[in-house]
């Protein structure tokens, strides 16, 4: 039986830039099981990030709610609220940026727990089984960011966050900002503690071939606005969503002969602006199967197989 653990609904986050107002959220409903780890892509600017902070309590949605536990968390009462703090965690893509320089790593991680709650002794007791975790000895603990690498910055950021035993994480292009020598330890490392412990992630990334190692299911985000969401090996097999096949072809294939004989969908002129959105399908006008109701009539989300739902009038076969 599979248990929804947190969910948005009907999200929608705005900003006014001038007298526009950007629309960085725009109607998004999406449920993470519990366990599972879902990827979400999307170019950059498609609101992502946004998603992520808002789905743990860093910022306000402008329209709808964020559920956890199936319970509102705009609601919540003191109790639920601090538990909410400690069970949902995020972990940004620039390690350096998370940490403060004038900080130890064991500093950080301490003020991170006592901020929620934990007596000392405690603190420094989840502190050292957490750097451990993340694969780091205790005596990291004691090292400044700027005398430590990039990977091992990225699992203190990782540690800091574990260490409140959370039950849900937003890894927000975690890998995004380090040497492709550290990529695959800090994805195997995320892939590990997300079995061994059992959390329910929300993976980001603008590229699909990174979530295609980690995530149960993907979701594709275009504007704003989920498009597309399948099971893994469904999505990279059947895309359904112009918009996904297009992410698609992007994904370099390092065999020649299979790369020669795929068709690549090349996506033609500008990503639009979030804070003048084309009317209709806000993909419409990229869309190489895009028609008159694409531009006047935005397509709701559907259906086409189990877990598989799109929001598209001309899905592909
Ligand atoms: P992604 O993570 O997919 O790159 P973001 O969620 O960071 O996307 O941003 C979505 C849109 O919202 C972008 O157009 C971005 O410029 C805009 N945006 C994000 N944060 C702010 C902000 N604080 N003020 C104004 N616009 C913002
Ligand atoms: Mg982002």
């Amino acid at each position: 039986m599979t248990e929804v653990l947190t969910e948005a609904r009907g999200l929608a986050r705005h900003y006014r830039i001038g007298r526009r107002v950007l629309h960085a959220l725009d109607g998004v409903d999406l449920a993470v099981d519990r366990g599972a780890t879902l990827g979400l892509v999307g170019e950059s600017g498609s609101g992502k990030s946004t998603l992520g902070r808002t789905l743990v309590g860093l910022q306000k949605p402008t329209l709808g709610k964020v559920l956890f536990e199936g319970k509102d968390v705009a609601d919540a009462e003191p109790s639920f609220l601090k538990r909410l703090r400690r069970e949902r965690q995020i972990i940004f893509q620039d390690p350096s940026g998370a940490l403060n320089p004038r900080m130890t790593i064991g500093a950080t991680v301490l003020e991170h727990l006592s901020v929620q709650g934990w007596s000392r002794a405690e603190a420094q007791r989840q502190a050292a089984v957490a750097i451990e975790q993340a694969g780091l000895s205790t005596a990291f603990l004691s090292r400044y960011p700027h005398e430590i690498s990039g990977g091992q910055r990225q699992r203190a950021v990782i540690a800091r966050a574990i260490s409140t035993d959370p039950a849900f994480i937003v890894a927000d292009e975690p890998v995004s900002a380090l040497d492709v020598s550290t990529r695959a330890q800090i994805m195997n490392l995320l892939r590990k503690l997300q079995m061994e412990r059992g959390l329910t992630m929300l993976f980001i990334s603008h590229d699909l071939s990174v979530v295609a190692h980690m995530c149960r299911d993907v979701a594709v985000m275009h504007l704003g606005r989920i498009v597309e969401r399948a099971p893994r090996a469904v999505l990279f097999k059947t895309p359904r969503h112009p918009y996904t096949a297009a992410l698609m072809s992007a994904i370099p294939i390092p065999d020649p002969v299979r790369e020669k004989k795929r068709t690549r969908i090349i996506l033609k002129g500008e990503t639009p602006n979030p804070a003048n959105k084309p009317s209709g399908c806000s993909f419409h006008t990229r869309c190489p199967r895009a028609t008159d109701i694409c531009r006047s009539v935005d397509p709701p989300m559907r259906e086409m197989g189990k877990g598989h739902e799109i929001a598209c009038h001309h899905p592909l076969e």
